[in-house]
């Protein structure tokens, strides 16, 4: 048998997972899963902007865990991973920022764009500042994605400057020392970035405005009574589709395309009142939800099997971790005691 190739993707535990994960990534890790030797990481060398919350980030370890195991990620086919217990990442992370000019982290636009919103917060939201360790995240993710030599990194759309900021490290590393890791491609979800509940550009676990995947019915309910849906109108007036969000979401979730065509269509000739796009919009949740609600209910009952599965997945880890630091090591030339 070929060997298969290999998938490193991952999520910080900052909280609950929301549709945005599944639809970005989440949903082509669960299709993924059995063609690729697949290492999924929880990233929490990578939450520095929580540093004063340290039990989110350990509550939100299990959360994330659930999650993965409540959308069907199977663990004993994948491997799932808790970063800092693979002290390699920060090993290898060292060595690579040999490699990586400044410029560019400082022309990278995620990093960019969250740093800003760190430094200089919209109305209401409080000012941080950016630790160093928030700063070099990126290359944090590089070590993360070239620690397993993995092939593919599929994610959302955000994470496309790292994974090219990755491309380079490798390209840099194998022509001047020798040929050690794959340069991996990026796959991007079915939805690059779903949008916030509230309009905003997208749905975020920092800015509270998400559906969770492990929202109960009566909550998703009432989160998407709330939601945005364009600028006011009478009830039988016609709108804009691209105004209304809800449109959005029924793309990305309602399988009826057709009945999503044809309300459309309404929508703009005779108008659709926003209650029965809403009403719609919540039965399509529940019903792609209620699968995830039973198996995390199944897992919640036995917390024992979601440890194990977080440790037997790090372990393996580990062994691909000291293959990879014993090549890279080897590629730089530094087997300094071998001297004498
Ligand atoms: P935070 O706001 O704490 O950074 P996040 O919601 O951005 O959280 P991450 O852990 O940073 O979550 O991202 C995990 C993965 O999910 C990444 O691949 C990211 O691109 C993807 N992702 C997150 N939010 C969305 C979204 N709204 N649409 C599509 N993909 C998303
Ligand atoms: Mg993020």
């Amino acid at each position: 048998m070929t060997e298969r190739k290999r998938i490193l993707t991952g999520i910080r535990p900052t909280g609950a997972l929301h549709l945005g994960h599944y639809a970005g990534a989440l949903e082509n890790w669960v299709r993924l899963q059995h063609d690729y030797e697949t290492y999924f990481l929880i990233a929490d060398y990578q939450v520095s902007d929580y540093a004063d919350d340290i039990k989110r980030v350990r509550d939100a370890v299990w959360e994330v865990a659930l999650d993965w195991l409540s959308v069907g990620l199977d663990p004993e086919g994948s491997s799932f991973v808790i970063e800092s217990l693979v002290p390699e990442h920060t090993e290898l992370a060292t060595w690579l920022g040999w490699f990586l000019p400044v410029a560019m982290l400082e022309r990278n636009p995620t990093l960019k764009a969250e740093m800003a919103a760190m430094e200089e917060p919209e109305e209401g939201q409080e000012r941080k500042p950016v630790p160093v360790a928030f700063y070099t995240y990126p290359v944090m993710q590089v070590s993360n994605i070239l620690l397993p030599r993995a092939h593919l990194v599929p994610v959302g759309e955000d994470q496309l400057p790292h994974i090219e900021l990755t491309r380079e490290t490798a390209r840099r590393f194998n022509h001047r020392f020798k040929e050690v890791f794959p340069e991996p491609e990026a796959l991007v979800g079915r939805v690059a970035r779903l949008v916030g509940t509230d309009g905003n550009a997208k749905m975020s676990k920092s800015r509270g405005n998400t559906i969770d995947l492990k929202d109960d019915a009566a909550t998703v309910s009432r989160k998407v009574k709330r939601m945005y849906a364009g600028p006011p109108r009478e009830l039988d007036e016609p709108g804009n589709v691209q105004d209304n969000p809800i449109f959005l979401y029924l793309d990305a979730f309602d399988p009826d395309t057709d009945a999503v065509a044809g309300l459309k269509d309404d929508y703009g000739k005779s108008g659709v009142p926003n209650k029965v796009l809403k009403d719609r919009l919540t039965q399509v949740l529940n019903d792609r939800l209620d699968p995830f609600r039973e198996r995390r209910a199944y897992y919640e009952a036995r917390m024992p099997l979601v440890r194990e599965s977080l440790e037997a997945g790090t372990n393996r880890m580990r062994i691909i971790a000291r293959e990879t630091m014993e090549m890279a090591r080897d590629a730089l030339d530094l087997n300094y005691l071998g001297k004498y």
